[in-house]
């Protein structure tokens, strides 16, 4: 009788521990440990547009998932510095790209041994094993701010033909997604700004572009199901700047405010984020997805309302 109690005692005691080590390994890390994380650009993407945007899927994205209006771009409102910071977690006044088509204007604080401030790619690269890492882009600025050495497949794809400026970026991403199950893959598409400089930020060919682009996340979203890793997938729809009349680069809200869409694996459904929100933040938050160290210098924090379980450490 006492040889058996004892044995049962052991038993349930293992039992316990073996559930109490799955407890807290589930709680450690809420997100699979082969995550995904899709980030698609849409560059001139201003939040003032959305009323009348006829943006099915984006507003299915945020009905699933997690959204805000107002994150708001880093000074100047233009390109390179909003990209960069989207990269690196920091302002310009740190990062140093300040300016469109131009090296870091202004020294950046920190330089890895890359030669550039550190990006979300690269602490991606240094701190997990086997990652697979890709760029798509159509903007020839992007060349300054992307740190090359930290990405597998870093594709600059310019618009050639007008009619079709979308069909050469999804087919390339698209074949890519298919082939490599990349960890992390960013597409930013050049529109609607070239709308928004030759017709206005607020002209009919601006909004007809809008509609293009958001078939186009169908079309990413579909090639990451038939890559297989849907269920394991994080993915993020955002801007870098919006625009007024024909131009952008000052600080109104309507050049500033841009969408921050996320949606998939471990986020809540349905969710207006009331957090206040910076470009850099976006950074901080895809760091926080893989479980990233991030550098002192990064002053981007994670937007951790968004998840439905989050990390503890
Ligand atoms: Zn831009």
């Amino acid at each position: 009788m006492k040889r058996n109690a004892l044995s049962v005692l052991f038993i349930g005691l293992m039992c316990l521990l073996f559930s109490l080590q799955g407890y807290s390994k589930g709680k450690k890390n809420p997100f699979p440990s082969d995550i995904h994380v899709i980030i698609i650009g849409f560059d001139g993407w201003g939040s003032y547009c959305m009323p009348k945007a006829e943006m099915p899927v984006v507003k299915r994205m945020m009905a699933q998932g997690c959204w805000t209006l107002k994150k708001r771009s880093v000074l100047p409102s233009k390109s390179a510095p909003n990209w960069a910071s989207m990269f690196m977690g920091a302002s310009p006044e740190i990062h140093g790209y300040t300016q469109n088509n131009k090296n870091a204007e202004i020294p950046s604080m920190v330089v890895s041994e890359n030669n550039v401030f550190p990006t979300v790619s690269q602490l991606l690269r240094k701190q997990k094993e086997n990652v697979e890492i890709g760029l798509f882009y159509q903007w020839k600025g992007l060349n300054y701010v992307v740190d090359t050495l930290s990405i597998n497949h870093a594709s600059y794809l310019p618009i050639r033909r007008r009619k079709d400026w979308y069909t050469e970026i999804n087919d390339s991403a698209c074949k890519y997604i298919r082939e490599k199950n990349p960890s992390l893959c960013t597409i930013i598409y050049n529109y609607p700004d070239r709308y928004g400089h030759a017709n206005g930020f607020d002209s009919n060919e601006y909004y007809e572009s809008l509609k293009v682009l958001d078939k186009c996340l169908d079309v990413i979203i579909q090639a990451v199901d038939d890559a297989g890793f849907l269920d394991k997938s994080i993915f993020i729809v955002t801007s870098d700047h919006g625009g007024i009349g024909k131009t952008h680069g000052g600080k109104t809200l309507k050049e500033m405010e841009t969408p921050f869409v996320i949606f998939g694996n471990n986020i809540k459904k349905g969710f207006e984020i009331s957090d206040s929100m910076m470009q850099y933040d976006i950074a901080a938050t895809i760091a926080y997805i893989f479980g990233l160290d991030v550098p002192q210098a990064w002053i981007g924090r994670p937007v951790k309302t968004v998840f439905e379980k989050i990390r503890k450490k």
